[in-house]
C-alpha cells in the first residue's frame, strides 16, 4: 500500500563534501534542488546538451530524462557519471560533483513578473528584447534566464542576459533573440506589436561568467551570441579590468553586424589592448569590405595566445569547431568557457 506512494516522496541527495544534504521533490531533477536550495553546482545549458552539470553517481538510481550516452565519454558512464540536470533521483543518492564552485555567482534564481517594454530590430533575423521586471532581479554579467509568455509559450527558452547587472539587481533586462526557421519563441520575438506583453522571467543560471585572472581574454561569438560577452565585457570594462581582450566576432554578411557603435566604445574606452575582429563568412567578393572573410576558425591560430582564457557563445556547430583550433594552440580545456545556444531542434537530435 505504501509502496504505491514511494514515487512521490521527496529524496535525500548527499554531496560529498558537503554537510547539508539536499532535499529533492518529486520529478525534480538534482540540478534544480541544488541551485534552489543555493548550491553552486556547475551547469550551464540545463537541457542535457553541454555536460556542465555531470556529476559521478555513487550510491542509488535516477531516472535519466534523455540519453546521456550521447554527450559523456565511455569512461564518464562507465565511471557512473551522470547528468544533473537530467537526472530524477529514484532513491536517496550520494554524487560527488568535480567543480563544485567557489568563487562564481551565487544568486538565488528567482521568478518575476515583466512586461515587453520595447522591441529594437538590430539586424534582419535579430531583435533586441527590452523587458521591464516587476521586481529587480540580481545576475551575473554572462548568465542567462528562462523567459516565458504565460498562456501562449508556457515551455521557457534560454536567452542570455545582454547588459551588464547593475547593483541592487536590473529591472530593466534585454535578450538578443536571432529568430530561428520554425521556432516558436524567437519567431513570437520578431513582432513589433508586443510592447505592454505580459512575460515571466526566472534567473539567474549559468556558469558563464568572467573568472578573476590576469590572463589575456580571447572572446569568439556568433550572431545572438554576443548578448553575453557583450554584458561581460561592458561588465568588466566599469570594474576597470585592465586584461588585453582579442574579441573574434563571426557573421555571414556586413548585415549580420550590430552593436558596432556599443562595441566601439568598448574598445575606445579599455584600459588596454582591445582587438575586435568581426569575420565575415559569406560577405560577396565585389563588396566594399576591407576586412576579415572566411570562418572565426580560420583566425583562431593567428590571434590565440596558450596563456589565454576563453570565453565564446553562440551556435553549437561554431563552438564545436572552435574547440579543437583552441586547443590545439596550446589554449587548455580548463580555460575555455562557453555557453551553447541549443534549442530543441538539437535536444531531438540528441534523444
Ligand atoms: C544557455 C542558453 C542561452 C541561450 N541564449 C540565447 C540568446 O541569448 N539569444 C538567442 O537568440 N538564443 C539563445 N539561446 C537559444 C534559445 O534558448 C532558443 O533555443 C532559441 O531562441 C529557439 O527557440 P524557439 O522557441 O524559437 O524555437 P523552438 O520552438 O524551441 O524550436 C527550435 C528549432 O527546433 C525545431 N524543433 C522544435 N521541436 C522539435 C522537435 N520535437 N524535433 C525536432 N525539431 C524540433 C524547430 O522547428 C526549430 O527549428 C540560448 C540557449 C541556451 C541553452
Amino acid at each position: 500500500m505504501f509502496g504505491l506512494f514511494k514515487g512521490a516522496q521527496p529524496k535525500t541527495v548527499h554531496i560529498e563534501g558537503l554537510d547539508a544534504p539536499l532535499q529533492v521533490n518529486p520529478r525534480e531533477t538534482i540540478l534544480t534542488a541544488a541551485l534552489r536550495q543555493g548550491v553552486r553546482f556547475p551547469h550551464s545549458c540545463r537541457v542535457g546538451g553541454c555536460a556542465s552539470c555531470k556529476c559521478q553517481l555513487k550510491r542509488g538510481t535516477v531516472k535519466e530524462l534523455t540519453e546521456s550516452a550521447y554527450i559523456l565519454s565511455e569512461q564518464d558512464l562507465a565511471q557512473g557519471y551522470i547528468l544533473a540536470c537530467q537526472a530524477v533521483p529514484k532513491t536517496d543518492l550520494t554524487i560527488r560533483v568535480d567543480n563544485l564552485q567557489a568563487g562564481g555567482p551565487d544568486f538565488s534564481p528567482a521568478r518575476v513578473a515583466g512586461t515587453v517594454a520595447q522591441i529594437h530590430r538590430h539586424t534582419h533575423d535579430i531583435v533586441e528584447l527590452a523587458i521591464t521586471l516587476e521586481q529587480p532581479l540580481s545576475y551575473a554579467a554572462g548568465q542567462y534566464a528562462l523567459l516565458s509568455v504565460p498562456g501562449l509559450i508556457e515551455t521557457p527558452r534560454s536567452y542570455s542576459f545582454a547588459t551588464a547587472p547593475l547593483a541592487g539587481g536590473n529591472r530593466d533586462i534585454r535578450f538578443f533573440i536571432r529568430a530561428v526557421p520554425g521556432g516558436q519563441m524567437s519567431q513570437w520575438a520578431q513582432q513589433p506589436s508586443l510592447v505592454g506583453t505580459a512575460v515571466q522571467v526566472e534567473g539567474p543560471f549559468g556558469d558563464f561568467y568572467l573568472r578573476d585572472s590576469e590572463q589575456p581574454i580571447l572572446c569568439i561569438a556568433g550572431g545572438s551570441g554576443l548578448a553575453p560577452v557583450k554584458a561581460l565585457l561592458e561588465d568588466a570594462l566599469a570594474f576597470k579590468c585592465a586584461r588585453p581582450v582579442t574579441f573574434l566576432f563571426g557573421a555571414r554578411t556586413q548585415r549580420d553586424l550590430y552593436c558596432l557603435d556599443a562595441l566601439r566604445t568598448l574598445q575606445q574606452n579599455w584600459a588596454t589592448d582591445f582587438r575586435f575582429i568581426p569575420v565575415l563568412s559569406e560577405e560577396p567578393v565585389t563588396s566594399d569590405w576591407r576586412g576579415a572573410r572566411g570562418l572565426v576558425t580560420d583566425f583562431i591560430a593567428a590571434h590565440a595566445q596558450p596563456h589565454a582564457q576563453v570565453y565564446m557563445c553562440g551556435p553549437p556547430a561554431m563552438l564545436d569547431a572552435a574547440e579543437p583550433h583552441l586547443l590545439r594552440a596550446g589554449i587548455p580545456a580548463e580555460q575555455i568557457f562557453s555557453d551553447r545556444f541549443l534549442d530543441r531542434s538539437a535536444l531531438a537530435r540528441s534523444a
